[in-house]
C-alpha cells in the first residue's frame, strides 16, 4: 500500500479467474475505488489484465450487493443482524432435522468457492462438520471428467495436468477458449498472448472447435469438429501414431503401463473410421498426429467444450493419453503438474478414498444414479426436492449416502444453479418448495431469492486473498498475498465463521452453543496432523484464528516453507507481505515420479473403468446426423452468471444471441436481427439470430450465464439485459454417463423464427 497525496494505491491479486493478473488499485480519501489498472511489477502477470479485473471497484460499490443478512417473510425481505439471522437459520435447519432427519438435507457448492480465501479453506470445514449425506456441486457441470480421469490415472482427482504453453512449440486446443476465459484447469497470465510467443519459437498452435473462437482467430489454424465426436478424434489421431511408429513414452517408459491396451482401442479407430462423424476429413488427422510427433514439444489441452459432452471422460482421458504416448509429458513443453507453494486442504487424501477408488458406491434416490467420485449429477437436485418419499423415513441426525429422503432443505454456497444448471426451470420450482434455504452469497439473484436467509460474504476487497487449488496447474511455481483494501469491523463474521455456524448447527447444535474459535482450532489441528506437525506448538505461534493463520500454515509446511524454524529461510505469509508484486520460484519441473499415487505406483494409461465406455463411444460413429446441435459459449466480459450487474461491462451489442452459420439460417428460415424459436426436449427459448459464419454447419451456439429475467431478483443491470438462459434448454438426463457430469454442448435442437 502506498499514499500519493488523496490517493492510496493498493497492490492485489484479481480473484476471479484463474489467470490471477497482478493489479493496482487506486481508493481516494472517500473510500472510492478511482482507478484499477495493471500492476506491471507482478512477478506473474507483469502487466496483463482482462476487462473483468477492473471492475472490482463495480463490484464493491455495487448498490445491489447485499451488505447485511436478509430474512424472507413470503415474498418481503428484511435486513436483520447477524445475531437475528443465524437464530433464523438455527430454526430452520432444527425444524428440519426435527421432521425428515439429516437425510433431508444437503448443500450446493458453487464455482466462485474456489476463487475465495475464505471458502475455499472452510468449505471443507462445513462439509465435515455438517455431516450431509451427499452434496451437489457445479463440479458436474463444470470438470468432473477430468477429475474422473485424472483419479484413475495419477491416483488424485486434482492432480490435473497443464500444457507448459509457456515453453511448448504445439500447443493444441480441444473446447477452450482462452481468448474469453483466459486458461481453466490452466492456470496462465494473457494465455492467447502466449499463441504468438509459441509462433515466433517457430511453433504453431491448433484449435479444435465447433466455433471459430476468438482463440482460433489468433491460432495458426482451426479445425471444426462436431460436437461430442472429440473423443473418436482422438482415437483417430492415436491410431495413426501407433501405425505410423512415431508413439513413444521417452523418460517415462518405466513409468506407465496400459500401452498396449490403448494401442488395441485405438487400432480400431481408423482415420478415415470416423472422418465423416468428426466432420474432419482423414488426411487432416493424419497430419495433425504427425505434426505433434514432429514438434520438439506439444502441449495438449482440453477443456470445458469437452468435460460438458457426451463423452466428456473418453475425450478427458484421451487428451492425457495423447501426451503420454508422444512423449509430452512430465516434460517441459509438454503437459506437466504445477507445484503450490501452499498446499491447498483440496490436496489432502480425502478419507472415503481411504480403501482405494471405487464408483457406485451408492444411488441417487429418484433416478438411481450410481455415485461418482462422492456426487451425482447435479440435474438429480430438483427431482430429488420434488419427489415424494415413498416410505416413510424416520428423522435421523446422521444417515448414509443414498439413504437420502425428500430434500427439504439446501443450503447454497457461492452459486446460481438455477441459471448454471441443466434442467434450469426445474430447479427453479424446486427451490421454491423448500422448507429450508440459507444461501451464503453477495446478491439476491436468481437462485438466493428462494432462500429463508441470505448470510453475504464480504466484497473482493474487503477480504485477504490467495489463491488455493488453482496453483495446482499453474505453469509456474509463484504465489501472491492480497491484504484486504477495506477494513472491516472485527465484529462481522466472515465467510469461514459463517461456514462454520451452519456446519454446527446441521451437526445438531443451536446457535447459543456454538464456540467458532474451538472448531477453528480443532480443524487447523486436523490440517496440521496432515502435514505432520503439531497442532498445540503451531498454534502456539498465533494469537488468532481464521484464514490467515491456515494461509500461514499452508505456506510454512510446504515444499518451501520454514517448517517453524526447521527451515529458517523458508516461506513464510509473512514474506509474502513483504513482496506486494509476489514470489516467483520459476517454471514447472517434471514430478510425476513424485506425486503419482495409484495402486500400482505408476501411469495407469488404461483404466478400465474408462475404456469400457468405448464401446458406447463406438455406437456413435453410425449414429444418424443430428439436424443442429446447441453448444454454449463464453465472453471475455462475462464471468458465468455473475458479472451481468457491473454496468461497464455491460456496453457494446446484445451478447445473448443466437450464433448460426448462414446456410443453417437459410434452412431454418431465420435473419440476422430478428428473433428465433429455439426448442430441445428440454425447453424453449427465444433469442436474437446473429448469422456467422464462425459457426460451423449444423451446429448453434448461446452464451452460459443468461436469463436475469425472474421477478424477485436485486439485479437492476442484469435484469436490464436479460438475455435468455441456455440451459432450459438442457435436459437433465443428459449426462456422461461415467462421470455424472451434465451434457450442455451437443444438445439437439430445432430453430425455426419465432
Ligand atoms: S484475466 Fe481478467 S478476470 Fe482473470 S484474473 Fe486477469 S483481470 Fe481478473
Amino acid at each position: 500500500m502506498a499514499a500519493d497525496g488523496d490517493i492510496t494505491t493498493h497492490i492485489r491479486t484479481c480473484p476471479l479467474c484463474e489467470a490471477m493478473c497482478g493489479l493496482e488499485i487506486h481508493v481516494d480519501t472517500q473510500q472510492q475505488v478511482t482507478l484499477i489498472r495493471p500492476d506491471r511489477e507482478d512477478v506473474w502477470s507483469k502487466g496483463f489484465i482482462c476487462p473483468k479485473g477492473t471492475t472490482l471497484g463495480h463490484l464493491h460499490h455495487d448498490p445491489d450487493r447485499i451488505r447485511e443478512p436478509m430474512v424472507r417473510d413470503g415474498e418481503t425481505w428484511r435486513e436483520v443482524s447477524w445475531e437475528a439471522a443465524f437464530r433464523r437459520c438455527d430454526e430452520l435447519i432444527h425444524g428440519v432435522l426435527e421432521r425428515h432427519g439429516k437425510s433431508a438435507m444437503t448443500c450446493y457448492i458453487g464455482n466462485p468457492t474456489i476463487h475465495n480465501l475464505s471458502l475455499s479453506r472452510y468449505v471443507g470445514l462445513f462439509v465435515g462438520l455438517s455431516g450431509l449425506p451427499m452434496l451437489y456441486s457445479a463440479g458436474t457441470v463444470d470438470q468432473w471428467p477430468k477429475n474422473v480421469s485424472c483419479m484413475l490415472m495419477y491416483g488424485g482427482m486434482w492432480r490435473i495436468p497443464a500444457p507448459d504453453i509457456q515453453r511448448t512449440h504445439y500447443w493444441l486446443i480441444m473446447g477452450g477458449n482462452p481468448q474469453a476465459s483466459q486458461g481453466s484447469l490452466l492456470a496462465v497470465p494473457d494465455a492467447l498472448g502466449e499463441i504468438a510467443k509459441i509462433r515466433e519459437r517457430g511453433g504453431k498452435t491448433v484449435v479444435i472447435d465447433p466455433r471459430r473462437t476468438g482463440t482460433a482467430d489468433k491460432a495458426d489454424e482451426w479445425i471444426p469438429i462436431v460436437p461430442g465426436t472429440d473423443a473418436l478424434f482422438l482415437l483417430a489421431v492415436l491410431n495413426v501414431l501407433f501405425a505410423d511408429g512415431l508413439a513413444t513414452l521417452g523418460e517415462l517408459s518405466d513409468f506407465v503401463i496400459g500401452i498396449d491396451d490403448v494401442r488395441a482401442l485405438a487400432a480400431q479407430f481408423s482415420p478415415e473410421s470416423v472422418a465423416d462423424t468428426c466432420s474432419i476429413p482423414a488426411e487432416t488427422i493424419r497430419r495433425i498426429a504427425h505434426e505433434i510427433a514432429a514438434a520438439p514439444s506439444a502441449s495438449i489441452y482440453g477443456r470445458i467444450g469437452l468435460c460438458n459432452q457426451e463423452f466428456g471422460t473418453l475425450a478427458s482421458w484421451l487428451i492425457d493419453v495423447l501426451a503420454i504416448v508422444t512423449g509430452n509429458f512430465d516434460r517441459p513443453g509438454g503437459l506437466m503438474f504445477g507445484r503450490s507453494i501452499a498446499w491447498s486442504v483440496s490436496d489432502i487424501a480425502d478419507p472415503q478414498w481411504a480403501d482405494g477408488v471405487s464408483f457406485g458406491r451408492w444411488k441417487s434416490r429418484v433416478r438411481g444414479t450410481p455415485e461418482v467420485l462422492g456426487q451425482v449429477p447435479i440435474s438429480c437436485l430438483a427431482e430429488e426436492i420434488l419427489t415424494p418419499n415413498t416410505s416413510p423415513i424416520t428423522p435421523a441426525l446422521t444417515c448414509e449416502p443414498g439413504a437420502s429422503s425428500q430434500l427439504r432443505s439446501v443450503v447454497t454456497i457461492a452459486g446460481n444453479p438455477v441459471i448454471s444448471s441443466p434442467e434450469a426451470a426445474a430447479m427453479d420450482r424446486a427451490f421454491a418448495d423448500l422448507d429450508c434455504m440459507i444461501s451464503v452469497d453477495n446478491y439476491l439473484n436468481e437462485t438466493t431469492r428462494h432462500a429463508h436467509v441470505i448470510l453475504p460474504g464480504l466484497s473482493q476487497l474487503e477480504v485477504g486473498h490467495y489463491d488455493d487449488l488453482i496453483h495446482s496447474w499453474a505453469v509456474r511455481t509463484h504465489g501472491n498475498y492480497s491484504p484486504p483494501v477495506f477494513d472491516v469491523p472485527a465484529e462481522r463474521p466472515r465467510e469461514w465463521q459463517i461456514l462454520t455456524v451452519l456446519g454446527a448447527l446441521h451437526a445438531g447444535m443451536h446457535y447459543d452453543d456454538i464456540d467458532i474459535a474451538m472448531f477453528d482450532d480443532g480443524f487447523f489441528d486436523a490440517m496440521c496432523t496432515a502435514q505432520g506437525v503439531d497442532g498445540a506448538f503451531v498454534r502456539s505461534h498465533y494469537t488468532e484464528g481464521g484464514t490467515e493463520r491456515m494461509l500461514d500454515l499452508q505456506i510454512r509446511t510446504g515444499p518451501f516453507g520454514d517448517r517453524y524454524g526447521a527451515n529458517p529461510d523458508g516461506l513464510t505469509l509473512r514474506s509474502f507481505r513483504d513482496a506486494p508484486h509476489g514470489i516467483d520460484i520459476g517454471p514447472m519441473e517434471p514430478r510425476a515420479r513424485q506425486i503419482v499415487t495409484t495402486p500400482s505406483g505408476k501411469i495407469e494409461l488404461a483404466p478400465p473403468y474408462i475404456t469400457a465406455d468405448v464401446e458406447r463411444l463406438k455406437a456413435r460413429v453410425d449414429r444418424p446426423v443430428d439436424d443442429l446441435l446447441l453448444v454454449s459459449r463464453r465472453h471475455v466480459r462475462s464471468n458465468n452468471s455473475w458479472m451481468h450487474n457491473v454496468r461497464v461491462l455491460m456496453k457494446g451489442k446484445d451478447r445473448c444471441t443466437l450464433l448460426i452459420n448462414p446456410s443453417d439460417a437459410d434452412r431454418c428460415g431465420v435473419v440476422h436481427g430478428a428473433v428465433a424459436r429455439v426448442t430441445s426436449e428440454a425447453g424453449e427459448v427465444e433469442v436474437p439470430v446473429e448469422v456467422s459464419d464462425e459457426m460451423m454447419q449444423g451446429v448453434v451456439s448461446l452464451p452460459h450465464g443468461w436469463g436475469h429475467d425472474k421477478v424477485g431478483t436485486r439485479l437492476s443491470v442484469a435484469r436490464e439485459h436479460a438475455g435468455v438462459n441456455n440451459n432450459l434448454l438442457a435436459p437433465g438426463t443428459l449426462i456422461d454417463v461415467i462421470s455424472n457430469n451434465a451434457i450442455v454442448n451437443g444438445i439437439p435442437v430445432a430453430v425455426v423464427p419465432a
